[in-house]
């Protein structure tokens, strides 16, 4: 039989990395707790419904992107794609009461090209504010939040890019300035872009090929077709930000490309370490996604997903960290297994170097493995009571009694 290979764009997911993922999950978890935000789990499967409108048809997502499956009872499901729809939908479901802040994280699906940084299951820790009413400091707050968290797990090198996509109707009157600009080019777009000109033409703007981007770059831009509510709420909330000292940088070019956002729209960049895939998180306002899903409650939202595998690929690498204590002894004893469980239950992260074999080749696993410490039990420490403590990166070795054995351990691991 021949050994399958994991399907394309999907990876197993090992020891370090998963280790690193739960990091940036937790500490993502604590902080959004301190803003009174709080979990929810919505499943991996959902009607296809939740997607298709709210998404947009001509969404790159909806029109080339999701796994869509037809289940024994009948019913079309998706893999989902992304994790607003399902978050709103759950809310609705559950009848909940605005205001709400919700939190999630998990894999996401969408039939991509695979490169690096992009996959076809994907990480994403997300946030999802829902209120009444449009809030400037609900916008603000929800981008703190992201940034509080970006900041706290150790990426300092980074842009927020801030744009605002305004009205639907601010949005349709300016995508017909921006086709009559664009249609005496037509020819010299890309051909990715020419297909947009017709079915989603603000697209066009985030385009990544550079003759397309040349031509934007002369466009109009949305920023003066808004009416000037939408600008003063613009303006309020880059100074909501600025007020909170967190930098960004206005940009016009941001599109989103999901047709339930609006008004505040932002991306999280690092291209001097991701290169063309180089936005780590993103998100933006959702006014009519509520009610477009059947809501009785006038809301509106907003949020953000930060991509979690792109955030390993800049995390610095010391992050995560924990000492390990290796036990070695000449074979497999009891007194050594029961050395290592009591460590364990005394919170100490403590293997024990199973098979027989000498303890010359024992100590040299265990420094391959990164051990931190390694504690030798032999003959003489039995006899004594105690082991031989050894300090992997000093190379000093203390005798240490059993009784003192945790304490001596947990203070020497504190100062590691
Ligand atoms: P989006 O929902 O498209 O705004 O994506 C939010 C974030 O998820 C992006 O900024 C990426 O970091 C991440 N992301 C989106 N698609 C992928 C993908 N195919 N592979 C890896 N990360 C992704």
């Amino acid at each position: 039989m021949t050994i399958q290979k994991s399907v394309r764009g999907m990876r197993d997911w090992w020891g370090t990395d998963v280790a690193h993922r739960r990091f940036i999950e937790q500490r993502g978890a604590e902080i959004a707790a301190r803003y009174g935000v709080s979990w929810v789990e919505t499943p991996l499967l959902e009607h296809q419904g939740v997607f298709i409108k709210t998404l947009g048809e001509s969404s790159d997502v909806v029109g080339k992107e999701m796994y869509t499956l037809d289940d024994k009872g009948g019913d079309t499901l998706v893999l989902r794609p992304e994790g607003t729809a399902p978050v709103v939908r759950a809310f609705i479901e559950a009848g909940e009461q605005l205001p709400q802040k919700y939190i999630y994280t998990g894999p996401m699906f969408r039939y991509e090209r695979p490169q690096r940084g992009r996959y076809r299951q994907f990480y994403q820790l997300g946030v999802e504010y829902f209120l009444r009413a449009p809030s400037v400091a609900m916008d603000v707050e929800c981008i703190a939040l992201a940034h509080h968290i970006i900041t706290d797990i150790g990426i300092s090198s980074y842009n927020l890019h801030l744009g605002t996509l305004g009205s639907r109707e601010e949005r349709m009157a300016y995508r017909e300035h921006l086709v009559t600009f664009l249609e005496p080019y037509k020819n010299d777009l890309s051909e990715e872009s020419q297909r947009r000109l017709a079915s989603n033409p603000l697209r066009i703007l985030d385009s990544k090929s550079p003759n397309d981007q040349a031509l934007v770059a002369e466009a109009p831009r949305l920023m003066d077709y808004l009416q000037p509510e939408s600008r003063q709420f613009f303006d309020d909330v880059c100074q909501g930000l600025t007020d909170l000292n967190i930098p960004y940088l206005v940009d016009n070019l941001i599109v989103r490309g999901l047709d339930y956002y609006g008004h505040t729209t932002f991306e999280f960049k690092a291209p001097d370490h991701l290169g063309s895939q180089d936005a780590f998180g993103g998100g933006g306002r959702y006014d009519g996604l509520m009610s477009s899903m059947g809501s009785k409650q006038d809301g509106c939202g907003i949020g953000w997903g930060l991509g979690l595998d792109r955030i390993m690929l800049i995390l610095p690498p010391q992050t995560v960290h924990q000492a390990v204590t290796y036990v070695l002894s000449m074979g497999e004893d009891a007194l050594c297994q029961r050395i290592t469980q009591q460590l364990r239950h005394s919170g100490l992260a403590c293997e024990m170097m199973l098979g027989d074999g000498n303890i010359g080749k024992k100590m040299q696993q265990a420094h391959k493995r990164g051990a931190a410490f390694t504690l030798v039990v032999g003959e003489n420490e039995r006899i004594n009571q105690q082991v031989s403590v050894k300090n992997m990166q000093s190379s000093s070795a203390q005798d240490v009694s059993f009784g003192d054995l945790v304490g001596h351990l947990k203070d020497a691991q504190a100062s590691v």
